[in-house]
């Protein structure tokens, strides 16, 4: 192997990752006054934070009644029933707070005549615990509420003196010999050398792995690298079947349109030009939540009334809107509408199809964003040194089924909740831990391999055909056959990972080395969504199974824990945590309201 040498920086935290939580953690660490770096892989408004269009959920109850206990209500029902009742009253509780201060840092919110934050409705927000209409509740900068917010926080971070390390790619967690995490080691890409982040806490904030899919709403960065730190380091991932269907990216090219142009009024059509949404969720219609539109949308294409000439996809309607609304609230659908679709929205509706979206499962955490390894007799040991934030982490807010707006107030409100925890545990005045060297040269071994690989199969083929297997096996319906064939398949796929072949063996602007690193980071994240996909045997929110349709709480409420090493993965399970913070007494949610109950909208 080459001999690399490093850098060494220390800090008191490290956040890897700056989209909005990895923004809102390290903005959070350093106003508690402990040295934060941020070390981000693109620049800060490149993160995919930026593309958020529809908008972050809030009972601000500005547009109507509303309340923390509605939202919760909610989001447990969103969840189908596989959320942490911990974690879903904390953020609910905390959301408006999270959005006055999201103000006050200067995000410029959309108003309402009188001057308030303005709100619209979205895909199963509702009032009365789901009995009442649907409620207005997501707070939005038009439809570019996610890039309102990233400039923003990075604004903040940086008038709060955290310091950014732009363009470093975050190889390893440097894992202590008793397993708390002492930094991570990094790539600087634009002139090759290696840095060491020694650090006292580490936060990953990397995002999701949509790009273990063909066809997806995420940006190429997406590509679970926190999830393939954390299983190469031996920590588990958890309950990462749950993979959200979008019901509306583009037909062909998947860009996203926002739930928020059906909360907006638009709506859906077959073939037959029938608002097909009213007969499977009378009430809600169009704003039932995403799984449920995305199989009802999927079932009117199997049956033959899809439209287009192969009748393959679904058609949005938005013309009926007056053409002053969608210029005001929608100006960046209709235009991605114009650019990806060719689609005059004021005329035409826009062809869509059910797009990969969103990952519930990831790094197990409590609500406090420490990550947690499951042991015998502790389900919930925390792992000393490490957290996560974001769509990276599963602290099981959105359970099998996320709803919209609740990730981007899952991002600032446990970003936030994450950096008070950091606050009491991080001690600034003591010294940084003495690293594990070995550690770091496992990370600089295998960054080497990779770098020199000499096999037969090029680094896009092989993903792609990752990306094939996963699209065609782990998709919205799922059936016994089509899993376990899934399974073979990508323990097949996992183990040419040996036999790769990089061509550029430079260390600048390397992309080839860098999607290699991308790459072996997707394998883990998928092979756990295709194997705990496989062993649950029921069907719950995301996770439709067709010979399992019904939800079994007696036997599956409960998460998958995901070990991969190499292409193999070992599951074991944790229990929900299925009481919520706060009793009735005390101005809790009323335990019946949240009890498991059939999920209907
Ligand atoms: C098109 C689209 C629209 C959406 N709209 C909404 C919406 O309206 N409302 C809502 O609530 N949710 C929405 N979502 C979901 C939500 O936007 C995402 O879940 C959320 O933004 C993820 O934020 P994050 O901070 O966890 O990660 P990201 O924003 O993805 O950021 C990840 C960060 O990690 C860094 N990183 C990753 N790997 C490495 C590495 N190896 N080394 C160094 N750095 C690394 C990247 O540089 C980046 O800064 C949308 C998602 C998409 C794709």
């Amino acid at each position: 192997m080459a001999a690399y040498a490093y850098e060494t920086h220390e800090y008191d935290v490290v956040v890897v990752g700056a989209g909005g939580a990895g923004l809102r953690a390290t903005l959070g660490m350093a106003e508690q006054g402990l040295r934060t770096a941020c070390v981000t892989k693109v620049f800060p408004t490149r993160s995919h934070t930026v593309a958020a269009q529809g908008g972050i959920a809030a009972s601000l109850g500005n547009m109507g009644p509303d309340s923390w206990q509605w939202h919760m209500f909610d989001t447990v029902k969103g969840s189908d029933w596989l959320g942490d009742m911990d974690t879903m009253e904390y953020v609910a509780r905390e959301a408006p707070k999270a959005v006055y201060e999201l103000e006050h840092y200067g995000v410029p919110f959309s108003r309402t005549e009188e001057g308030k934050i303005y709100q619209r409705p979205f895909g199963g927000h509702t009032t009365e615990y789901g009995e009442g209409v649907p409620v207005q509740r997501v707070c939005a900068a038009a439809d570019r509420t996610g890039h309102a917010m990233l400039h923003t926080l990075y604004g903040q971070s940086l008038k709060n003196n955290a310091e950014f390390f732009i363009e470093y790619f975050a190889l390893d967690l440097i894992m202590g010999e008793d397993g708390t995490c002492q930094g991570v080691v990094a790539w600087k890409l634009d002139d090759g050398t290696i840095h060491v982040f020694n650090a006292k806490m580490v936060v990953l904030a990397t995002g999701g792995y949509g790009r273990a899919y063909f066809n997806c709403t995420s940006a190429h960065t997406c590509t679970g690298d926190g999830g393939g730190m954390v299983a190469r380091a031996g920590l588990p991932l958890q309950d990462m079947e749950f993979v959200q269907f979008h019901p509306t990216g583009i037909f062909g090219p998947g860009m996203l349109i926002t739930e928020g142009a059906r909360g907006e009024g638009g709506y859906l059509t077959n073939s037959q030009g029938e608002r097909f949404m009213e007969r499977y969720a009378p009430t809600f219609k169009d704003l039932a939540s995403r799984d449920v539109v995305s199989r009802c949308m999927t079932l009117e294409i199997r049956e033959g009334r899809g439209v287009g000439p192969n009748k393959d996809h679904i058609h949005l309607n938005l013309s009926h809107l007056p053409p002053e609304l969608l210029a005001e609230r929608l100006p960046g659908i209709s235009e991605s509408a114009k650019i990806f679709a060719g689609v005059d929205v004021t005329k035409q509706p826009i062809p869509v199809l059910p797009t990969v979206h969103y990952n519930m499962g990831g790094i197990p955490t409590n609500y406090w964003g420490e990550v947690l390894n499951p042991a015998e007799g502790n389900p919930d040991a925390v792992v000393p040194g490490l957290m996560a934030v974001g769509e990276a982490a599963c602290a099981s807010l959105h359970g099998a089924n996320r709803l919209g707006a609740n990730s981007l107030i899952d991002l600032v409100v446990l970003g936030r909740a994450a950096s008070i925890r950091a606050g009491k545990v991080v001690d600034a005045a003591a010294p940084n831990p003495v690293l594990n060297t070995a550690s770091v040269d496992a990370s600089l071994a295998r960054f080497d391999a990779l770098r020199h690989a000499k096999g037969s199969i090029a680094t896009a083929d092989l993903r792609l055909e990752m990306q094939r297997a996963m699209q065609d096996n782990a998709a919205v319906f799922r059936t016994e056959k089509v899993l376990a064939e899934g399974v073979e398949l990508m323990t097949g796929i996992a183990a040419k990972m040996g036999d790769l072949k990089v061509t550029d063996r430079s260390l600048i602007w390397n992309s080839d080395l860098m999607e290699t690193l991308e790459l072996a980071n997707l394998m883990p994240n998928a092979l756990a969504t295709i194997t705990g996909a496989a062993a649950r045997k029921e069907s719950r929110g995301a996770h439709a199974h067709e010979d399992y349709p019904e939800r079994d709480d007696k036997n599956w409420r409960k998460h998958t824990i995901a070990r991969v090493t190499g292409a193999k993965v070992d599951l074991s399970y944790r229990p929900v945590h299925t009481e919520p913070l706060t009793s009735l007494a005390e101005g809790g949610i009323d335990p019946k309201m949240i009890a498991p109950k059939k999920r209907v909208y």
